[in-house]
């Protein structure tokens, strides 16, 4: 045990030493658009809030009234006594959204991904994945037996050699984020999609960091690049844009769900979601469904802000999407310019190796709809005064 204890910290020191140690800021107020955290009223630009859902009043009302009437918890899986109308209705709604047969809801989106693979493909079958994917696909994707390829990040040649490397194998699957979140680079779903039709294989997306807000209404990159009924599995997560509680979700063919309900193993052994979030997750859904203020004003706010970032000549990644990195290269610079700016009232988070490759330094800002004109244009200026200070832009 001693020696147990004394490796461990010996490891954790190293992390330390080579700065990669993770601290969590701690928050005193809810999560919104200006947070408690340090001081009061810090303007939040790091949270996957894309909606503003967050801290939404018909959000709360409905999550309170599931507790009233459906129970704090079910304390089962779905399949013993854990499955209530609710559950029904949402996995209902999230298909239609979608325009996907059928649904089957899971505890987070690491669960979704993580009980796909293994559940549908075997040894007989290949599974192709982009380099950049998100950790839970290539934990899924370990699980299973399948032969596994990996192509560098959007590479479509690479993609197509693999496909044709792969032709004996009896199921193909492609499985790609919708939007990659360290560049906020849409996946190119519509070349994807070709060259699964032309080699007869499937199509995994993971839309988390577009479902609700991305494409013209929300229904994420499947929709924006117009390949909503082309691609054959999606999974996702009710814990961003969706309200951002938790819970996550898998949706395509029904023989594909129902498959995944009578053996994916994150579904068959772990607790259902708990009617609070199933219930203010519909209405999540609903209010999307009949309104696309949010969407609009987040995408004038995405506009405003990549527009004048770029008048004031910071280096910034070329995109659509709320996820906006700016280059700052270097990775102490790019720590000094988060802790400035928090400073200076507003909460932006540095990205360095290994998250992003070296060299390639980042200060990751994710906007709001809820974000108002006043409040974007605060963290302009901040960035502009530590932009200078740090000499990453010139006057
Ligand atoms: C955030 C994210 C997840 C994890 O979602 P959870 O529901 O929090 O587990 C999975 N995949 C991608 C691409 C994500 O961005």
């Amino acid at each position: 045990m001693e020696f147990f204890l004394k490796y461990l910290s010996d490891e954790l020191n190293n992390i330390k030493e080579e700065g990669l140690y993770k601290s969590e800021r701690v928050i005193s107020s809810s999560q919104s658009t200006t947070i408690d955290v340090n001081r009061s009223d810090v303007l939040n630009f790091c949270a996957n809030n894309y909606l503003g859902l967050s801290n939404n009043p018909m959000l709360i009302k409905a999550a309170k009234e599931g507790i009233d009437k459906w129970g704090f918890g079910l304390s089962s899986v779905r399949f013993i006594c854990g499955t209530q109308e609710i559950h029904k209705t949402l996995e209902e709604k999230i298909s239609g959204f979608l325009h996907q047969e059928d649904t089957i809801l899971y505890t987070s989106c690491f669960d979704a991904n993580g009980g796909l693979f293994e559940t549908l493909l075997g040894s007989n079958d290949a599974i192709i994945s982009d380099a950049l994917n998100h950790a839970s696909i290539i934990d899924g994707v370990r699980l299973s037996k399948a032969k596994r390829f990996r192509y560098p990040n959007s590479d479509m040649n690479a993609l197509e050699q693999m496909l044709k490397d792969s032709q004996d194998c009896r199921t193909r699957l492609i499985t790609t984020d919708g939007v990659f979140s360290m560049d906020g680079y849409v996946a190119r779903l519509d070349d994807i999609c070709n060259l699964a039709e032309k080699y007869n294989a499937l199509v995994h997306v993971d839309d988390s960091h577009a479902t609700g807000f991305f494409g013209k209404s929300g229904r994420g990159s499947v929709e924006y690049k117009n390949v909503i009924d082309r691609v054959h599995i999606i999974t996702s997560t009710l814990g961003k844009a969706l309200g951002g509680a938790s819970g996550g979700f898998t949706s395509g063919k029904k023989e594909i769900i129902d498959m995944l309900r009578q053996r994916s193993r994150p579904y068959l052994f772990s607790n259902t979601v708990a009617p609070a979030i199933v219930c203010a997750s519909i209405a999540a859904i609903d209010l999307i469904s009949n309104s696309s203020n949010l969407i609009d004003k987040l995408n004038e706010n995405t506009n405003y802000f990549r527009n004048s970032m770029k008048d004031i000549g910071f280096d910034i990644k070329d995109g659509v999407h709320p996820i906006v990195p700016v280059m700052i290269y270097d990775a102490k610079k790019a720590q000094l310019i988060a802790s400035d700016m928090l400073d200076e009232g507003v909460y932006v988070i540095g990205f360095s190796f290994p998250v992003v490759p070296k060299g390639e330094a980042r200060i990751r800002v994710q906007l709001s709809a809820l974000h108002s004109k006043e409040e974007i244009d605060i963290a302009l200026s901040a960035f502009e005064k530590a932009g200078h200070k740090h000499e990453v832009i010139q006057y």
